[in-house]
């Protein structure tokens, strides 16, 4: 066995290891089409070294070649759409290729001049290419994406100097040997051996980093309303360092709108509210059913009751959509400090006696805690509900 061919097994046991993971990340993640994409490309392009370490025959060899690279191409580009945004052109780009690679087969099959058969079959590579390209360019901007992109460039301007060169240099009878042995195709296919796996490598970190965020997001926020859930709120309570206040709310006889306009309108006006609270720009969390709190840190107490209030007038003067044109609706806000080395979840407490205290007031309104909102004896959520 040469030191080409076992260089080739390596490759192609990488590549079918790598595909492997893909797969398995892919089905452990239930399902994740990047990755699905990633491991076909992948195992295509485990197929084509083989292909090139083993097979014999010539139109085997021209096959894999025509077929399976562009084909390697057009799911990395479909693992790429599947991280940005959602683009049309696939099934015309797929069509297209696919014809041009067809074709290539073909113009071999009948016996056409070498340079045309290979320009049909880089023009297929190219196509994929300029797709794949295109989409990143859609994505938003980051470092990765930026080495990915310009491997891609680089990529992509190899196979179109590939395709040029074909009948600049060699004349439209050159052969299949004058082509595969001279230095320019040698050196084309050095780069395009260099750069293939430099681009596999990023587009794995890219769908990891993305995969990751995707569920760290997952984890941190309400699938509802886009705030932080109440793990967050708890974790992001814990920290210690500056003081600050707490905010606690409550959509005000929020079970009647379920009940008079139905639950779509209830998660509506959930939405509504916690889109208040988020543009206040503090760290805000959806901490039970209709039930929210904000942290602000470094804020005094009337700070914290200024943005209450303020987000209670916007709430009470929203008109909602799923509601009648005169449904008014409220909130009621419970507010408490926290000391400079002291968590902000020693408010927690505190924001809630005084939430209680605003319920058992009237309802919408803001209360600070003071001595007229004192810590409740029992669960002050249950006392609410009673009030
Ligand atoms: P109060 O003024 O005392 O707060 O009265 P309330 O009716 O707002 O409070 P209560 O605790 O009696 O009812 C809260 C209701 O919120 C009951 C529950 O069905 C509803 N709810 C909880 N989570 C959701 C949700 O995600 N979507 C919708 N539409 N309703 C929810
Ligand atoms: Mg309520
Ligand atoms: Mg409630």
């Amino acid at each position: 066995m040469t030191a080409l061919v076992e260089l080739h097994i390596v490759v192609a046991a990488v590549l079918g290891v790598l595909s492997m993971l893909c797969l398995v990340a892919s089905l452990s993640l239930g399902r994740n089409d990047a990755l699905t994409w990633t491991a076909a490309a992948l195992a295509n392009g485990t197929l084509q070294t083989l292909v090139i370490a083993f097979a014999s025959d010539r139109l085997v060899e021209f096959l894999s070649a025509a077929v399976l690279a562009p084909l390697s191409f057009l799911a990395a580009s479909q693992a790429m759409a599947c991280l940005g945004p959602a683009l049309g052109h696939r099934l015309r780009t797929i069509i297209a290729v696919g014809a041009l690679s067809m074709a290539a087969v073909g113009l071999h099959l009948i016996n056409a001049p070498f340079p045309v058969q290979a320009a049909a079959f880089e023009l297929a590579c190219l196509l994929a290419m300029i797709d794949l390209v295109w989409r990143v360019r859609h994505h938003p901007a980051s470092g990765l994406q930026t080495a990915f992109k310009f491997v891609a460039y680089a990529l992509l301007a190899t196979t179109a100097m590939r395709l040029l060169m074909l009948p600049l240099h060699f004349g439209p009878n050159a052969s299949f040997e004058l082509f595969k042995t001279s230095l320019a195709e040698n050196l084309f296919f050095g780069a395009a051996s260099v750069l293939t796996p430099f681009a596999t490598i990023l587009l794995l970190a890219r769908i990891i980093l993305e995969t990751t965020q995707t569920l760290r997001h997952r984890s941190e926020r309400d699938g509802l309303t886009g705030l932080f859930n109440r793990r967050s709120m708890d974790a992001k309570a814990e920290t210690t360092g500056q003081g600050g206040a707490v905010i606690f709310c409550d959509i005000d006889h929020f079970k009647g709108v379920n009940d008079r306009y139905g639950h779509g309108a209830g998660d509506a006006v959930i939405c509504s509210f916690a889109h208040l609270l988020d543009a206040t720009g503090q760290t805000a969390g959806r901490i039970g059913g209709e039930e929210f709190a904000i942290i602000l840190p470094g804020r005094e107490a009337d700070e914290a009751a200024a943005v209450a209030e303020e987000v209670r007038l916007q709430f009470h003067h929203s008109i909602h959509d799923a509601l009648p044109l005169d449904e008014r609706l409220s909130a009621s806000f419970g507010v408490a400090t926290y000391g400079v080395h002291e968590a902000a979840r020693h408010a927690f407490e505190r924001a809630d006696a005084a939430l209680y205290a605003a319920k058992s007031g009237g309802r919408n309104r803001v209360v600070v805690h003071g001595p007229s909102a004192p810590l409740p004896t029992q669960r002050s959520t249950d006392k609410r509900r009673a009030a």
